[in-house]
Order: C-alpha cells, then sequence, then structure tokens
C-alpha cells in the first residue's frame, strides 16, 4: 500500500486559528501567529468547537488497497473520491493484496492465489468472447488492489482516524488510516495531536468487545 498526501490547504492551522478567532472578534483576525494559532486549536478543539476543522482539507493519492478496504473508507460519506474504474480499465493482469494471516500459512496462500489466478484467467477469456469489462469484472475477489484519489476536511479526517485506528477496525484500512496520521500530523500538529481511537484520551467504546490494550500503547 502506497500513501501519499498530494495536497492540503496552505497552512491549516492559521486557517483553522483565524476561523476560530473570528468567531470572537470585531473584525478579521489576520495578525495571528503559528505559535498563537496551536495554542487556539487545542483550546477549541477541547471545547468541542470543531466545526472550525471543515475549512481546511486534505488530498491523498492511495494506490494498492484491496477493494475489501476501498470500499470499507468510501463508506465515509463526508468525504471525496475518484477511483480507479473497472469498467473502463482493462484489469488482464490485476495486482491484489493478501492478508497477513493468509500469507503466513503456505497452505491457506496456495489456496488464495489459485482463486485469484482461476478469477483472473476466466476475466480474460470473458472479455476475448467480448463481455464488456464492466461485466466480466464481477470474477473478480475483493483482494483486487484499487488506486483512489481522495479529500477530506480536517473534521471528517479526525472522524475517520477515529473509527479506522481503533483496534476493532480491520488491518488494512488501520494501516491505511496510521500512513494518513503519520502525514497530516507533519503539517499540522495541532489539528492531529490527539487523532486516533477514543481509547486516546478515554474509556474504550467497545465494552466487552474492546481490544484491552489503549491505543497509546500500541505506537
Ligand atoms: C469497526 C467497524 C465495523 C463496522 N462494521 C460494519 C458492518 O458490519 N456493516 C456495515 O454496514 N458497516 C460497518 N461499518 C461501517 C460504519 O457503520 C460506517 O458506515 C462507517 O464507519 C462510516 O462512518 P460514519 O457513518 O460515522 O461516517 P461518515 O459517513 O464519515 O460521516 C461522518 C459523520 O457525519 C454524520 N452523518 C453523515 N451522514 C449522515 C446522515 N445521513 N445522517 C445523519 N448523520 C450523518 C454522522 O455523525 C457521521 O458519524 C463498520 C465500521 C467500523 C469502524
Amino acid at each position: 500500500m502506497k500513501v501519499n498526501l498530494l495536497t492540503h490547504t496552505p497552512c491549516p492551522e492559521l486557517v483553522v486559528a483565524r476561523a476560530a478567532r473570528i468567531c470572537y472578534s470585531s473584525s478579521f483576525p489576520i495578525d495571528i501567529s503559528l505559535e498563537e494559532s496551536r495554542k487556539l486549536i487545542k483550546r477549541v478543539l477541547k471545547r468541542g468547537h470543531e466545526s472550525v476543522l471543515e475549512h481546511v482539507s486534505f488530498t491523498f493519492l492511495v494506490e494498492g488497497i484491496s477493494r475489501a478496504a476501498s470500499h470499507q473508507l468510501v463508506r465515509h460519506r463526508l468525504a471525496s473520491y475518484s477511483q480507479q474504474s473497472q469498467r473502463y480499465v482493462f484489469l488482464g493482469e490485476p495486482q491484489y493484496v493478501v492478508p497477513p494471516s493468509i500469507k503466513a500459512d503456505p497452505r491457506a496462500k496456495m489456496l488464495y492465489e489459485e482463486g485469484i489466478k482461476r478469477a483472473t484467467k476466466e476475466y480474460n477469456q470473458l472479455v476475448e468472447l467480448g463481455i464488456p469489462k464492466e461485466d466480466a469484472r464481477y470474477l473478480f475477489p475483493q483482494a483486487v488492489s484499487t488506486s483512489l484519489v481522495f479529500t477530506a476536511n480536517a473534521r471528517e479526517l479526525l472522524h475517520i482516524l477515529r473509527l479506522r485506528l481503533c483496534g476493532r477496525a480491520q488491518w488494512e484500512i488501520r494501516e491505511l488510516a496510521s500512513l494518513m496520521l503519520e502525514q497530516v500530523r507533519a503539517i499540522a500538529p495541532s489539528i492531529f495531536e490527539n487523532a486516533g481511537p477514543p481509547c486516546i484520551d478515554g474509556p474504550c467504546p467497545e465494552g466487552e468487545k474492546g481490544c484491552g490494550k489503549p491505543w497509546k500503547t500500541k505506537k
């Protein structure tokens, strides 16, 4: 999997801090320093004044994730997506993701790869028969990898990280979320310093189904 932050709102912390300041000022506060911005952001986020985060967005290029993982990602409705199309792109030799549990078991890996080879062979045969790619692709397993560009504002991104960095989320989307966090935290530390699941600073809402390991101890 490759995750690259393609672009983001310039100076996101200054933008968020100015948005927060205007709520309490009679004129637009242009003269706020980065240091002041960071302090202000921490204060407003602590109070739950999260709408100020909606003024800055982050755009990622995600490559080499499975369709199983991309399906989970696109459930986040407040982000925007452009995904490689299986209707238009011919996938004669598709890349695919192998889950660690399968990689670790030679017999499982063999079965898995056989399944993918068979689906690929049959996909190619259907396309040769003149079946449209949009129909032949129905044969593909969810393991087939995909690429997409997605954009989310900082509020939605924090929400995604809260859900997808949880130990109960699936390993692949957790890996994706972790790579995203690394990059946005470097750009806007005051916004993302406490990003992560609820157990980062409070009780686990999963109850008995929780993983039993608070997130900070896992890093
Ligand atoms: C561990 C885990 C297991 C899951 N298991 C399943 C499963 O078995 N089956 C399944 O179908 N899904 C499952 N999901 C997906 C989950 O139900 C959500 O669809 C997904 O996490 C997107 O989250 P969201 O709806 O909060 O966020 P987003 O779509 O990112 O929305 C952000 C927030 O905006 C608000 N919002 C957005 N749209 C609406 C709306 N229409 N009405 C009101 N408020 C809105 C909500 O407050 C929402 O939290 C799972 C998710 C996780 C993390």
